[in-house]
């Protein structure tokens, strides 16, 4: 007997994604968060297109754009001087619908997926703080502490670890968390500032003894400043913006003057991973998994999209319709991309911040010249797009990944996020945005230059949605420019990563990867969805059943 089928802890920007996702799925989860409201800290500024991507697939993303900057170019100082300008625009075109980088502070963010929660009815029980876990073979039993100090417990099926840093989730199941500080303490303020600084732009300063960047804000002269505390003011007790800007005119020159400074904090950041993101039925996500230097605005993304990740498999495996195997691929998939980027973020970061001489020069005097002349080739200028935007991000070696013969190198491979495309998907109609037309809470099964199968080959019923590519001259081109060839097929999981793909469709290698992989429809599966049966009918209002409430102190 269970209270709640996911408990999700953490309102923090994963928990919230988590949560929103599985509402759309038909699952209820529980959320909580120890703080009393939503964050009111900008922290994270950068929207990834990636992100967007699925704020669209949220019914969010026209909000987001409404309140958010769009990135259109970064220019790089070295020495109080303009050494380069890199365009953003449109840096993704023909990569994403959402082909640059938004800037919108975090607190935007967590507001707009709180909306969307509470649209899906589900509200959040703050001043709620898990404080005890234990597991058992069936259940995991929480403690969560209330404002009062009153102490309920709740029996979850599965618990979601979106608590951040200092995780509890973690730290209860025992999970290292791996890493080191770094060194340098960073400041970051939110202020009023006029200069030389390119309007709406990034600005990033770079100087001998390290760097500052200027983020555009809402509203006029409105600017996110973030750099190192120069070393002379380290481990000094309540320390202020105006103590670190002169050091920050001394680089940006002479005409930059603050007008005011609404928010300042310093932080000690971290690069450090959980040496497992599962424990039985426990998982964690976010930052509770992994943390590192803010380098490329990779954090808060990262999140979202673990979150993105674990809530189709688990809404499956809830409902009783895969096995609970299927959540195995949610570590062994998200691992890769943490380790990844922290290997990246500490080596871009390890250069923007050495203080030794050499990297000094490097930063004012070679770093701009390379950077802008790499990103004048529209190669690079991609790759550089597909890396920071994490619409590359790849499960290639997921045991969910399977690839059959019949696809040439540059093809979209398994594991891959299936490309963005626009195509005619019906004969005669319009061309349409592929990514609009994909159901992302169902597996969609792209057919192309072949006849669609006749029944539903895949043994997922109405979790599957056919798309047939129509023969046409627009879908030709298109197709040949995505290096596709015809025939193929390609079978997407909900989050949009190919699952299966090869040329002709064979529809007994669909089924037993439909079977084998997903582990939709086994009998273990089934067996499953009869004992959550029991939770269907208490499903709903999950806090209110069976917890038991009882004096912390008892
Ligand atoms: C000053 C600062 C600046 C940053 N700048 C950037 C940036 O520019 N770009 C970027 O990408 N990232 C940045 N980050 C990192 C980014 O903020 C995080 O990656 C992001 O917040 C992670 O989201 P999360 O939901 O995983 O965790 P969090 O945002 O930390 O949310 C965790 C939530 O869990 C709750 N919680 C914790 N313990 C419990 C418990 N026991 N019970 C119940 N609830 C609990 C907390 O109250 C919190 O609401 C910055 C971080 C800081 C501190």
């Amino acid at each position: 007997m269970v209270d709640t089928d996911v408990l999700v802890v953490g309102a923090g920007p994963t928990g919230l994604m988590l949560a929103n996702q599985l509402a759309r799925r038909g699952v209820r989860p529980l959320i909580i968060d120890r703080h009393a409201g939503p964050s009111v800290q900008t922290r994270a500024l950068g929207v990834q297109a990636r992100t967007l991507e699925i704020y669209s697939k949220l019914g969010i993303v026209e909000q987001a754009l409404e309140l958010g900057k769009r990135a259109t170019g970064a220019n790089l100082w070295a020495q109080g001087r303009r050494a380069a300008r890199i365009p953003l625009g449109d840096i993704g075109r023909d990569l994403s619908p959402y082909p640059f980088l938004l800037i919108l502070g975090q607190d935007d963010n967590e507001r707009i997926l709180g909306d969307a929660l509470r649209n899906q009815g589900i509200t959040i029980q703050w001043n709620t703080e898990l404080v005890d876990l234990e597991q058992r073979t069936d259940q995991v039993t929480a403690a969560l502490k209330q404002a009062a100090g009153t102490i309920r417990e709740v029996a979850a099926a599965w618990v979601a670890g979106c608590d951040g840093a200092h995780s509890a989730v973690r730290d209860l199941n025992r999970i290292a968390f791996r890493g080191a500080p770094y060194e340098h303490v960073f400041f970051v303020a939110d202020t009023r500032a006029s200069g030389p600084m390119v309007p709406g732009e990034l600005n990033v300063y770079l100087w001998r003894k390290g760097f500052h960047l200027f983020f555009p804000m809402r509203g006029t002269d409105h600017w996110r400043v973030v750099g190192i505390v120069p070393p002379a003011l380290r481990g000094r007790e309540e320390l202020t913006f105006d103590a670190v800007a002169p050091a920050v005119r001394d680089e940006a020159g002479a005409e930059l003057s603050f007008q005011g400074c609404s928010w300042f904090s310093t932080y000690r950041i971290h690069h450090r991973r959980a040496e497992r993101f599962r424990d039985r039925r426990c998982f964690l996500l976010g930052d509770a998994a992994h943390i590192h230097s803010p380098v490329g605005a990779q954090g808060m993304n990262t999140g979202l999209q673990d979150a993105y990740n674990l809530a189709w498999k688990l809404a499956l495996v809830v409902s009783g319709r895969a096995g609970a195997a299927l959540l195995d691929s949610y570590a062994d998939e998200r691992i890769p991309v943490a380790r990844r980027l922290l290997s990246t973020t500490d080596r871009a970061f390890s250069l923007i911040v050495s203080d030794s001489w050499l990297a000094g020069l490097f930063r004012t005097r070679v770093l701009t010249r390379i950077l802008s002349a790499a990103m004048s080739r529209d190669r690079i200028r991609k790759l550089a797009f597909r890396t920071i935007s994490q619409t590359g991000i790849r499960y290639s070696n997921s045991p969910l990944s399977e690839q059959l013969a019949g696809l040439p190198a540059g093809a979209p491979h398994a594991g891959d996020r299936f490309p963005w495309l626009r195509l005619k998907l019906t004969a005669d109609g319009p061309i349409e945005d592929l990514f609009e037309a994909l159901d992302d809470t169902r597996f969609n099964l792209m057919v192309i230059g072949q006849p669609p199968p006749p029944a539903d080959v895949s043994g997922l019923g109405d979790m599957l949605r056919v798309h047939a590519v129509p023969s046409d001259p627009v879908n030709h081109r298109t197709l040949s420019h995505a290096q596709i060839p015809q025939p193929s097929f390609y079978l997407l999981r909900p989050d949009g990563h190919v699952g299966l793909a090869g040329g002709r469709l064979e529809a007994e290698a669909v089924r037993r990867y439909v079977l084998e992989r997903l582990q939709v429809g086994t009998d273990r599966a089934r067996h499953q969805a009869e004992a959550g049966h029991e939770l269907e009918d208490r499903r709903g209002a999950p806090s209110e059943r069976s917890a038991v409430d009882r004096h912390a102190d008892e």
